[in-house]
């Protein structure tokens, strides 16, 4: 396939993503002054290389390097290279590896330019994608960082064999995430094509990047900074991240959790039939994600409610207008609570 751009406009730039392009592609993309990268060290170790020729910060893999500490080693790294106003910063990996990359880039010197290579399933689809940048600070997620936007996203689909197969599979919940906000179609394809999907077949996983980073991208173009429409990408995720807190497993699997739990509410609220909400459960099985949790939905609640802004006492929450759909209407905590009562844990 040739790589289309799927272009995202913000007031915090314009990003050009590219599906399907090669890392072997890379110099087409750059700019022909000085560039540093970003990588981790699983990324590093399979793909040495792009950084023949550039000169590279490699991080520990995983969450526990997205701290404000790595940010600051960062930018006395690019101070130590020389680095000036006109400085690329390159990163290459998943999602952590882009927060922290384009969190740097963006302070170093009040920011400089930035573009990403997108590793891993989730962060084609999702974390790479959209202009927020940052890192945790103890414990709670993503609270230091900002908005801007990378020059470009490389989603070199190919990279994905090397990607450990339950990162894969953790990606694949934000897929779904994507067809039952915006594209029914999309959703059949995934259920018609599981094999392919789970094969790799390059057909297939493009199609489902693409129609992934072209869903958020319309979404983000037209909310960047999540005031309205960009609340529809949290299908999932305000019960997913209590149960994230909760069960301490991946985020993939816990928004697939969460996605079962919007699709019993939007029963509930006779937005979705029964039918449907089997077939988004049994999809999800399918692919081995889980659909429940041993912790009690009241636990869950719980750290739900903990975890909330004070103000209100509802909240927003994504439900399923049929498959394909969604609507963001506040639910309030009380509401919540008799609807978990009512499903009896
Ligand atoms: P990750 O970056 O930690 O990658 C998962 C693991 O896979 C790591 O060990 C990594 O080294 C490895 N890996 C990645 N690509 C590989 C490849 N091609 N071959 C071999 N190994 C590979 O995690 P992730 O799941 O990509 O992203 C999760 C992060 O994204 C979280 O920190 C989350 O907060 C963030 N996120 C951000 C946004 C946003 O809008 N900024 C949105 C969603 C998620
Ligand atoms: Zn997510």
């Amino acid at each position: 396939m040739n790589p289309q751009p799927i272009i995202l406009t913000g007031k915090f730039g314009t990003s050009t993503v590219w599906v399907g392009e090669r890392i072997g592609n890379l110099a087409e993309h750059l700019p022909s002054g000085s560039v540093f990268a970003i990588t981790d060290e699983n990324l590093y170790r399979h793909y040495p290389e792009p950084f023949k020729d550039i000169p590279v910060f490699v991080l520990k893999p995983g969450e526990q390097s997205k701290t404000i500490a790595s940010i600051e080693e960062i930018c006395r790294w690019l101070m130590d290279q020389g680095a000036g106003r006109d400085a690329f910063i390159l990163g290459v990996g998943g999602g952590v590896v882009c927060d922290i990359a384009g969190f740097a880039a963006s302070v170093f010197m009040r920011g400089v330019a930035f573009g990403f290579v997108a590793t891993s399933l989730l962060g084609q689809v999702d974390g790479c994608i959209g202009g927020k940048n940052g890192v945790n600070l103890d414990g709670y997620k993503n609270i230091i960082g900002n908005f801007s936007q990378p020059r470009f996203v490389i989603c070199d689909t190919r990279m994905l064999h090397t990607l450990p197969e339950v990162e894969f599979r953790n990606g694949l919940a934000e897929v779904i995430k994507h067809a039952l906000i915006a594209d029914g179609e999309m959703f059949d394809y995934i259920r018609k094509h599981h094999d392919d999907i789970l094969r790799l077949k390059p057909e297939a996983i493009n199609y489902l990047v693409k129609r992934s980073v072209e869903i958020k991208a319309a979404i983000v173009s037209a909310d960047e900074r999540e005031q309205g429409e960009r609340r529809k990408l949290n299908l999932g995720h305000t019960w997913g991240h209590a149960v994230e807190k909760t069960d301490g497993i991946p985020h993939g699997q816990a928004v697939s959790i969460g996605l079962e739990f919007a699709a019993a509410l939007s029963v509930k609220k006779d937005l979705l039939s029964h039918n449907d909400r089997e077939e988004i459960a049994g999809l999800l099985k399918k692919f081995r994600l889980p659909v429940k949790t041993q912790t009690p939905n009241r636990e869950i609640f719980e750290a739900l409610q903990k975890d909330k802004k004070k103000e209100n006492d509802y909240l927003y929450f994504i439900l399923m207008d049929g498959i394909g759909k969604v609507r963001v209407e506040p639910v309030t905590l009380s509401e919540l609570l008799s609807f978990i009562c009512q499903q009896g844990t």
